[in-house]
């Protein structure tokens, strides 16, 4: 048999221990999942943000150049009426660069190379040959063009416009040309400094050798980058965003552009740790909104526990107890509400009735004789003890078949057995509904009559020892019994004493002569 661990879980605990690992596995993965759908929509926004953003630097810039390239076109044609007139030109780069605030210097230029007119003044130039890969460029190329970035011989990071001129016969006569200056703050840092975000978003601007044209942190510009895969894919023309990591490693939700008329990049990005700042604030704001809900549902889920499983506890303790004498009740008042406990109320009820009939039987057998049936000693001792806590009257009848010892000396200990249970029916069959009839021990018996007087008693066993005489036992033919008959009312004394003197009386029969009643009032009259 295996017997309950003291230690071992209880229903209750065991549901609510799942249901909470349930819950808290469930919200969890509703968060989790929630915190993907939410992080992936800031990143798509953010990226598709700054492709944006890039986009229009872009578009900013080639208008400027465009617009650049319009003027220049302008002066071309001017300056191409007349280009032996060194006044006309001077004027002309005059004008222009009165024109286009951007410009800061304007250079005329033949097809050799040779610096025709250069303004604001820089009379040192004029007649000098410029040999720079930039302006052999535009020399050779004769199309309107935007140089790399480069730095001169004075110092400055400029990027060179040109556009070509052509007399009217469609002579290559020279470049008009004008330089822009980058680290000033000038064309490109209105463009694009006045777009700067606080968010941590910037943008910076680069050539096709990946130098800075500009950068929100001023000092890099002029830096030329060693590898940039947003730079290199606007370079080749591609327009939109990626997840990458900047050149220190940092994660950047980056969107890319390209300058068409000057084949430039345009970066504007944001470091990814800040476009998810706000997902912190939101998934707090969720678990505000969520807890006080999931309060809700705990408290439901403890009391629907209690509900569920307190019908199984009392159930489970009534079963401990199935022997006790209230049980059948404890179970009854148990509200088995659900089908599966009022099955088991049904069934342990069951179990109640079992028990007490096994109960029931087995102190039957405890207090009865094997052989005839009667009460034993030990059920007549205690009748015995609960007429003595009364005041009641009551007789004992000692009882001693005369010479049974013949009986199975004669016909055998079977024989002997079979008178002994056909005499005691006699003693039974005499005796009434409230009288408790006895086996004492071997051929002696005693019987217990309550309310009885000792005239009462006394006809009894008259009875007892007539019908005995008279009638015929089997393979035996006829016995004799003789009783002795004491009564409470005599002497009112314990039991103990009055069943002694019932056995004397039966010793005096027995001395007698066997076969007679001797009571209690026999030796008082005697006496
Ligand atoms: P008395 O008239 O003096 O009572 O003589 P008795 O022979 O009846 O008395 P005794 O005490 O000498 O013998 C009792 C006999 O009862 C002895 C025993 O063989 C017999 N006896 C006792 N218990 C049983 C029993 O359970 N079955 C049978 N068959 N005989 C029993
Ligand atoms: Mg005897
Ligand atoms: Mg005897």
């Amino acid at each position: 048999m295996k017997y309950l661990r003291p230690n071992a879980i209880g229903l209750r605990g065991l549901i609510l221990t799942f249901v909470l690992l349930a819950v808290m596995a469930t919200l969890c993965n509703s968060l989790w999942v929630a915190y993907g759908v939410q992080r992936d929509a800031l990143i798509h926004s953010r990226l598709e943000a700054n492709r944006a953003y890039a986009s229009k630097v872009a578009s900013s810039i080639g208008q400027f150049l465009s617009s650049a390239h319009h003027h220049l076109g302008y002066s071309s044609q001017m300056v191409a009426r007349d280009f032996g007139n060194p006044q006309l030109l001077k004027d002309e780069a005059v004008r222009l660069h009165a024109q286009d605030t951007d410009f800061n210097a304007v250079r005329i230029i033949d097809a050799s190379g040779k610096v025709l007119q250069a303004y604001p003044d820089q009379a040192h130039l004029i007649g000098t040959t410029l040999r720079s890969d930039e302006i052999q460029q535009a020399l050779k190329e004769r199309r309107p063009l935007v140089s790399h970035a480069y730095v001169t011989v004075t110092g400055n990071l400029i990027v060179f416009i040109s556009n070509p001129i052509f007399s009217a016969a469609g002579e290559f006569l020279g470049v008009v040309g004008a330089s822009v200056f980058i680290r000033d703050q000038g064309v490109l840092h209105t463009l694009i400094g006045n777009h700067y975000h606080h968010d941590g978003t910037y943008a910076f601007v680069a050539d096709d050798n990946r130098r800075l044209l500009y950068h929100s942190d001023h000092p890099r510009i002029g830096e030329v980058l060693t590898s940039s895969p947003t730079v290199d894919a606007a370079l080749r023309g591609e327009n939109g965003a990626m997840d990458v990591p900047n050149l220190k490693g940092i994660q950047m939700l980056a969107g890319y552009a390209q300058v068409k008329n000057a084949n430039w990049a345009v970066v504007a990005q944001q470091p990814r740790a800040l476009a998810l700042a706000p997902l912190e604030t939101l998934m707090r704001d969720m678990l505000i909104k969520i807890v006080p809900a999931g309060l809700v549902g705990l408290i439901l889920i403890l009391l629907g526990t209690m509900l569920i499983t307190r019908p199984l506890q009392q159930l489970a303790k009534s079963a401990n107890r199935l022997s006790a004498p209230n049980t059948s009740e404890e179970l009854n008042a148990i509200n088995a509400w659900y089908r599966e406990a009022a099955a088991i109320r049904q069934a342990l009820l069951g179990s109640v009735q079992r028990v007490r009939q096994k109960i029931g039987s087995l102190s039957q057998a405890a207090q009865s004789d094997a052989l005839t049936g009667l009460a034993n000693r030990r059920a007549m001792d205690a009748s015995l003890q609960a007429l003595d806590q009364t005041e009641r009257d009551y007789a004992v009848l000692a009882l001693d078949i005369d010479h049974f010892k013949r009986v199975n000396d004669t016909f055998g200990h079977d024989v002997g057995d079979i008178a002994l249970k056909q005499v005691a029916a006699i003693i039974q069959q005499c005796s009434r509904a409230e009288d408790l009839a006895c086996r004492a021990g071997g051929e002696e018996f005693v019987l217990v009559l309550p309310e009885s007087s000792l005239e009462a008693a006394r006809d009894i066993a008259e009875r007892i020892r007539h019908t005995v005489a008279t009638t015929e036992i089997a393979q035996v033919g006829t016995l004799t019994i003789s009783i002795g008959v004491a009564c409470r009312s005599v002497d009112s004394q314990a039991s103990g004493a009055i069943l002694k003197r019932a056995d004397q009386r039966l010793y005096g029969a027995k001395t007698g002569g066997r076969n007679r009643v001797v009571a209690d009032d026999a030796e008082v009259q005697s006496a």
